[in-house]
């Protein structure tokens, strides 16, 4: 059963009306937290152990399956703390069944995707931190739709666990049965969420039974460069990777490829990794969408290159998705090769995304589950 608690809606004629919270589940709180939502229950607060056991250990949350529970106590408990967030409405599928995307209906009738990747050595789950996302970067079919909401921690950690589930079901065969990457590169921006998201990491690294007991450097949060979150993000103290979605080396194309740029510009962005860099000893990823005749220019290679050599740096460079409605397309594997073969003579590693996932709308920059619903 979902649990709905509803916020005061606020009705003032000045303010937008808020959207209901989502529900309160264990995945919010931390173990203090958890300990007194039990004790609020008329429950031992141990109980609150056995549950996140349950939830992040066992990736259980069947309230049947937990019989180290009471009977009387576990449907209380499990309604109470473990209430349904995502619902699925489509899976779809590709690679031979080792790429699986997920469209998520929340309790508000929102919608997000996931994206779970399956490799022989590893398995990736590529998550949204918010439904929708502002930041209106033109190439990608998330920033067209706009924001919708911001995703509860929650929601967020929510969407690992299934799919940690799922794995652990032998859902990707071939593929070890433990999930253990998470990249925030699904919808939304996650710095523009930064509470939330960082509680997320949190709950996703907490060795069980407080959180899912992922490695903090298997983590990665990708950013269109929000330099103030950036450098709080440093000061977390946390081992996670961090991406900056660059797209272009001078300030006049990429004000127009990612318009947070005309708020911070590409030299404070790439300070702002620097510091995150020597802060974490962590090297941060520079994202490139490669995209024709825009932005691959041999130039703006040598740029690129020089801009970061001698930085703790690598360069990632994708493949354009090409979205509906856009204009742009993918670079010539020949130029994609020569913008790689400039940025390694300038010292600086690089490295080419694969794009798992494209025919099913699935790859970096297709996710946009809200405008597939309006
Ligand atoms: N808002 C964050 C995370 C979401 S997108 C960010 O911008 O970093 C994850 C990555 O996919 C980003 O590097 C983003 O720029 C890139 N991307 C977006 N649209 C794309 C597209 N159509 N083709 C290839 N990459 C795209």
């Amino acid at each position: 059963m979902t649990l709905l608690r509803l916020t005061p809606v606020r009705t003032s004629p000045d303010k937008p009306t808020r959207r209901p919270a989502p529900p309160r589940h264990l995945a919010d709180l931390d173990s203090a937290g958890r300990r007194s939502a039990v004790a609020a229950l008329g429950e031992r607060e141990f109980r609150a152990g056995q549950l996140s056991a349950h939830y992040f250990g066992r990736l259980v949350r069947d309230p049947a399956a937990m019989t180290d529970l009471p009977a009387a106590s576990r449907e209380k408990l499990a309604n109470d703390l473990l209430p349904t967030l995502l619902t699925p409405v489509t899976e779809q599928a590709c690679d031979g069944g080792a790429t699986r995307k997920t469209l998520w209906r929340l309790h508000d009738g929102a919608l997000v995707e996931s994206v779970l990747m399956g490799y022989p050595d590893r398995v990736t789950v590529c998550i949204s931190s918010q439904a929708g996302c502002g930041m209106a970067c033109p190439f990608c079919a998330t920033g067209q739709a706009g924001l919708t909401r911001n995703l509860s921690t929650a929601e967020i950690v929510d969407q690992v666990v299934w799919f940690a589930g799922e794995a652990a079901r032998g859902a990707l065969p071939g593929c070890p049965d433990r999930l253990s990457r998470v990249v925030f590169m699904g919808m939304g921006e996650p710095l523009a969420n930064y509470n939330r998201v960082r509680d997320a990491i949190r709950r996703l690294t907490d060795p069980a039974p407080d959180g899912l007991g992922l490695s903090q450097r298997h983590i990665t949060v990708s950013t269109v460069g929000l330099v103030p979150a950036i450098h709080r993000l440093a000061e977390e103290k946390l081992q996670v990777t961090l991406a900056v979605s660059l797209h272009a080396p001078d300030d006049e194309l990429r004000d127009e490829l990612v318009p947070v740029n005309q708020r911070w510009k590409v030299a404070e962005v790439l300070d702002a990794a620097d510091a995150y860099a020597r802060q974490t000893g962590r090297r941060v990823s520079i994202e490139y969408a490669m995209i024709r005749d825009v932005n691959d220019h041999p130039w703006r290679a040598d740029l690129l290159g020089r801009l970061l050599s001698g930085r703790l740096a690598h360069v990632n460079l994708i493949p354009l998705n090409p979205t509906p409605g856009s204009r742009w397309d993918a670079s010539p594997k020949d130029v994609e090769r020569e913008f790689a073969r400039r940025l390694r003579a300038a010292g600086v590693t690089t490295t080419v995304r694969d794009t798992r996932g494209r025919e099913i709308d699935g790859a970096c920059g297709q996710l946009a589950a809200s405008a597939e619903a309006t």
